[in-house]
């Protein structure tokens, strides 16, 4: 069986210390279905895509059977939750293991909704259908866009109910990441006030994510750098596109620097720092324009979990530690200046680049435009179609723009090319996923969802067909929200 489907499971992380992961096998389900098979992926994952669109891949995405060579387990892991640390773990998902791909990269096979573990706490385990379906359609997107993040395999119902407010059909989600570590892994492992083991995840992480910098004098130190700079450049990709993470809790940031957790995320669509999505972030912590902050917080927290490795003498430890923290917001800034370049055709740098960037920005707020259709228009050099960029002050600042443009010594094709490379033509706009979702949950049709995902696979195509995807939801009173 194994043979067929390309299974290829090498398990590392069950040779860390017990006190990281407790053996547990997905629960099975009542009838399994498969809804999403992400073909390209499983290739890339050396996966026969035809052998596992048959029954036995549908139970083993289901849980219902554990493919050769997998070693079941939860991970262990703890976190701040909206700045309140808690003792977590994977509560509903089920690692099956490490697959080694063609490429001989190592990737974790997660099954999300596979029924309850050790961490499960009061939760049933389980996950429905609607929300397993919005992560691998923007996780598919985000990857599109050229995003770091987990990536999704399949997704299949399991013919069993799962009781939010109502009844929901359940589902199961395959998700694909580099690897599962956490800042909160790292804070579960100094909570645990023993060194040899926080020391042995570091070095796995370090093994796993970074084995050059296992011969550097100071490993643990060059583990920190490079989590900051993954993080930043990660944060500055997303500000780049108007994506809102809404749960950026230490036990959602990923050490490998990729985006992991879709639960309330969601893509802004009129440019404001304030915007929130998510139902229980009330108080907007994790509002689009204090994800940068956030992160800078998530990576004091991982600083702080490192403490005892990054020297013996704790008070020199911290004072390591304190030096290196003012470098993440210069990194993000870098990250996000040069990315704003882009976004503006712009190849060369000038002192007065954030100047001209903060003041299309402020335009743009002040006239709640489009955050994406506005950088899609200035590539297409197609301003005068938006309503709102017929105003002088907007002329102005075009004005600006072209002559910044010409002090370079790109052509004005250079400069579009640049353009389109940069601002995508099409986003995951929250009223055509709900569409989608609508379409596959309550009538089971997947075509919307297929054309979508298949759209957004190339967001940067600037291809005709993409223009009805480019369109704004009807005005409602009634402010887009998004569940956990
Ligand atoms: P999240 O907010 O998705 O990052 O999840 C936070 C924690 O809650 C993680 O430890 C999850 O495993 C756990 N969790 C979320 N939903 C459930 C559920 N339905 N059953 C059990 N645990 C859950
Ligand atoms: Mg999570
Ligand atoms: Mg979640």
């Amino acid at each position: 069986m194994n043979q067929a489907m390309g299974w290829n499971f090498d398990n590392s992380y069950v040779h860390l210390p017990k006190a990281f992961y407790t053996s547990q096998s997905p629960s099975p389900v009542e009838e399994p279905g498969l809804v999403f098979l992400n073909g390209s992926l499983a290739n890339s994952l050396g996966l026969e895509a035809k052998a596992l669109i048959n029954e036995e891949g549908t139970a083993i995405f289901a849980g219902n059977q554990i493919p050769e060579g997998a070693k079941p387990i939860a991970q262990a892991y703890a976190g701040h939750q909206f700045g309140n640390f808690t003792m977590l773990g994977d509560g509903r998902a089920v690692l099956l293991g490490e697959q080694i791909t063609p490429k001989g990269a190592r990737v974790d096979i997660q099954l999300k909704g596979a029924g309850r573990t050790p961490y499960s706490r009061g939760g049933d385990g389980r996950a429905a259908l609607g929300p397993m379906l919005r992560e691998y359609l923007i996780s598919e997107a985000m990857h599109a866009l050229g995003i770091p993040t987990t990536r999704s395999l399949a997704v299949v119902v399991t013919g069993e109910p799962v009781f939010r407010e109502t009844p929901l059909p359940g589902a199961i989600l395959t998700r694909v990441a580099a690897s599962h570590l956490r800042v909160g892994t790292f804070e579960y492992a100094a909570r645990l006030r023993d060194t040899e083991e926080l020391r042995a995840l570091a070095d796995y992480a370090l093994e796993r994510h970074y084995p050059e910098l296992l011969q550097e004098e100071q490993p643990y130190l060059s583990l920190l750098r490079v989590v900051m700079e993954r993080q930043a450049r990660l944060i500055a990709k997303w500000q780049l596109v108007g994506f809102i993470h809404g749960v950026m809790n230490t036990d959602n940031i990923t050490i490998s620097g990729e985006t992991i957790d879709y639960g309330p995320c969601a893509f802004m669509d009129t440019y404001d720092p304030a915007t929130v999505f998510s139902s229980i972030d009330r108080e907007g912590r994790y509002a689009y324009g204090n994800q940068p902050y956030m992160a800078g917080w998530n990576v004091a927290r991982f600083a702080e979990s490192l403490l005892p490795l990054l020297h013996e003498n704790q008070e020199t430890a911290v004072e390591i530690a304190q030096q290196e923290m003012p470098r993440f917001t210069e990194q993000y800034e870098q990250h996000w200046l040069q990315g704003m370049r882009a976004k503006l055709g712009l190849y060369n740098k000038e002192p007065e680049d954030a100047e001209l960037v903060e003041q299309l920005l402020k335009w743009m707020e002040e006239h709640q435009a489009d955050f994406t259709n506005t950088f899609r228009a200035l590539t297409l050099n197609q301003t005068d179609k938006i309503t709102e960029c017929k105003n002088p002050e907007f002329t102005k600042w075009l004005e600006k723009w072209k002559a910044r443009r010409e002090r370079q010594t790109e052509s004005e094709a250079d400069s579009r090319t640049l353009m389109k490379k940069s601002n995508p033509s099409i986003i995951p706009r929250n009223h055509l996923v709900e569409k989608a979702l609508e379409a596959a949950v309550e009538e089971g049709g997947l075509q919307v969802m297929e054309e979508l995902l298949q759209v957004l696979a190339d967001p940067y195509a600037y291809t005709p067909e993409q223009e009805k995807y480019t369109t704004l939801p009807e005005p409602s009173n009634v402010p887009y929200q998004t569940f956990c």
